[in-house]
């Protein structure tokens, strides 16, 4: 015999046995047992446990099961594209929990903030990394762009790292990332004459 299951428990009518109870029906238990008989009663919800001590255990109701048809389960993937289960791919459910979890990133925020253009495309801006180049430091350098942790003169002098704010190549304003890669007019020279020789 022994307690295998919970209903071994409980009484006929269904109610919790307390640990004497329990051992009058199983002699063997010991010490022990009753530690174990002790976590499972503290377990329960206090509700429940109320309800037990109470001898309420009638008014446990059994939840009405529902059968659903795997064809009558729809999951949406987005706004336009409602999908049956069956035809989920395992990315897609990947994709679904990932995105529940994912948040953006702050840089995402501050880029909107500054930018004119309000139809970013995003998805493939945060791809460039990847599609441009192989080059493991080049990708580094990109994403510390794409994630504004580039320390620019701007960012050390504010963290007391640089003695001055002003761009390292013309010196005439705050060495920000907009100011290096867009306004500086020396950048400008050199990033042409890149491209000049590609
Ligand atoms: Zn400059």
């Amino acid at each position: 015999m022994g307690i295998l299951t919970t209903e071994n428990m409980l009484t006929e009518s269904g109610n919790f046995l307390g640990f004497n109870e329990l051992k009058q029906k199983e002699t063997t238990l010991t010490m022990a047992n009753y530690f174990l008989w002790l976590g499972i009663d503290h377990s329960l919800p206090c509700e429940w446990q109320r309800m037990i001590k109470a001898g309420n255990i009638g008014s446990f109701s059994q939840p009405t099961p529902r059968h659903f048809h795997s064809d009558q389960i729809h999951v949406k993937l987005d706004k336009n594209n409602v999908v049956k289960i069956q035809a989920l791919t395992s990315k897609q459910i990947h994709k679904k929990l990932v995105t529940k979890r994912t948040l953006e990133p702050t840089s995402k925020a501050k880029f909107k903030a500054i930018s004119s253009e309000n139809n970013l495309d995003w998805a493939n801006i945060y791809k460039i990394p990847f599609n441009s180049t192989l080059a493991t430091r080049t990708r580094a350098f990109q994403l510390k762009i794409l994630h504004r942790i580039l320390f620019t003169n701007s960012a050390l002098f504010k963290m007391k790292i640089s003695v001055t704010p002003l761009c390292t190549l013309c010196g005439l304003e705050n060495e920000t990332l907009e100011h290096l890669f867009v306004d500086c007019r020396i950048c400008e020279i050199i990033l042409g004459s890149f491209y000049r020789l590609g």
